[in-house]
């Protein structure tokens, strides 16, 4: 079975919105399988490291403080391809750029309201999946019925 994971976190602004099901309604409805999740009001220490490789960027600070501003979703989600496929569901970082039928052209407008992270690649996410769950026991492995149904 495909084993590779991304992180995905629904922003205090998706929680604000209740999107929270509707975001991870779209990640089942796909076929992925929720391996991890938490709802966590980050510091904004945790924040800064999360996006330590934008400091410097201009909108850094109203980032970091927009992310620490309130609860979000923090998740685990596992199969082939999921990277890649979990930044597809999402759209494009500018809600103006992201096409309708993703999350972000669906629901968003402004890119530091865009409701939504998501792992750009399989070595970020290990390292974003052990910032926010721990380096060990971060995701729970379970056998899904549906996989046979969604897997050839
Ligand atoms: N962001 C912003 N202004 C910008 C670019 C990014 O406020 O001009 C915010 C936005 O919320 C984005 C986050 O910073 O999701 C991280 O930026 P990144 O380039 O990593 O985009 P992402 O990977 O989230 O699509
Ligand atoms: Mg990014």
């Amino acid at each position: 079975m495909a084993t590779e994971q991304t992180f995905i976190m629904i922003k205090p602004d998706g929680v604000q919105r209740q999107l929270v099901g509707e975001i991870i309604g779209r990640f089942e409805r796909r076929g992925y399988s929720l391996v991890g999740m938490k709802m966590v009001h980050a510091s904004k220490e945790h924040i800064e490291k999360h996006y330590e490789d934008l400091a410097g960027k201009p909108f850094y600070p109203g980032l970091c403080n927009y992310m620490s501003s309130g609860p979000v979703v923090a998740m685990i989600w596992q199969g082939k391809d999921v990277v890649k496929q979990g930044r597809a569901l999402l759209g494009a970082t500018n809600p103006l750029a992201s096409a309708p039928g993703t999350i972000r052209g669906d629901f968003a407008i402004d890119v530091g309201r865009n409701i939504c992270h998501g792992s750009d690649a399989v070595d970020s996410a290990k390292k974003e999946i052990a910032l926010w769950f721990g380096a060990q026991d971060g995701a729970i492995s379970y056998k899904r019925a549906i996989d046979q149904w969604i897997y050839e």
